[in-house]
């Protein structure tokens, strides 16, 4: 039996003026598929990130979240998006508590579920321990799981994150990506990343991105059992 459709994108191109940063993007995704995107500088990560979370119009093409259409109905389809940025939202000088709230908050989440909404993503989070501590004194690796936790407050089915390991010290990338791993588990995950062994980590499926299009999707599985390496195919493909 195949899992469910979570996201579908069809011909998703985003064109600056003359430029076309992302061309003819498509993008089927399952939940419990962990899908990494990868390309080089410029190649239209960031773009594509902006428009399947609805952050970004597209040019032409489109995108539907569990079905609903991201473009006829925002709000909606939002509302199974989560998202942590590159360069996560926090506030430093909030507790963790007091920012999960406001999370919970911006992403509509009803006042009678708050309460089990926020034990939920700091038990999945690992933060039961830090509900207290202000965000400016936590380690890099603990404010990116509350960079993850704003993201999954409302328990989303598509969770999208842009380069969440960077910066942080090799034990912090280990707990991070076992994070990710889990929530791959019950959801669908796009990892974008510059890291080509998180990928293979982490990972069922990757695509590579050069010069807007996409050059490469494979699941990880097929490169294991022809027993080549990420590495090789990306260099080949975006030199
Ligand atoms: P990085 O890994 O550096 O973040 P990326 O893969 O995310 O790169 P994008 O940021 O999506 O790449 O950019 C894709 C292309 O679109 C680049 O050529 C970039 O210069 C161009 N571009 C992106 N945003 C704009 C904009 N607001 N105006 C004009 N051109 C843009």
């Amino acid at each position: 039996e195949t899992a469910a459709l979570t996201l579908s994108a069809q011909n998703l191109t985003r064109h600056y003026g003359e430029v076309v940063a992302v061309h003819q993007f498509d993008l089927q995704l399952r939940r419990g598929e962990v899908l990494g995107l990868l390309g080089p500088n410029g190649a239209g990560k960031s773009t594509t990130l902006r428009m399947l979370t609805g952050n970004l119009a597209p040019s032409s093409g489109g995108v539907e979240i569990c079905g609903i259409d991201l473009l006829d109905k925002p709000q909606e389809a939002k509302a199974h998006v989560g998202f942590l940025p590159e360069i996560p939202p926090l506030y430093f000088d909030m507790t963790v508590n007091e920012y999960l709230l406001l999370a919970a908050r911006l992403h509509r989440v009803p006042k009678e579920a708050l309460k089990a909404a926020l034990e939920n993503v700091k038990q999945r989070c690992g933060l039961e321990q830090h509900s207290n501590n202000l965000i400016g004194t936590l380690s890099k690796g603990y404010q990116q799981r509350v960079g993850i936790a704003q993201a999954i407050i409302h328990n989303p089915d598509v969770i999208i994150l842009d380069e969440p390991t960077v910066g942080l010290d090799p034990n912090q990338m280990r707990e991070i990506r076992q994070l990710i791993r889990e929530l791959g588990t019950t959801s669908s995950v796009i990892l974008s990343t510059h890291i080509l062994p998180e990928v293979e980590n982490v990972c069922d499926r990757v695509q590579i991105m050069h010069q807007g299009s996409i050059v490469f999707d494979q699941p990880m599985i097929d490169l294991r059992q022809q027993n080549t390496s990420l590495e090789s195919v990306f260099t080949q493909l975006t030199q």
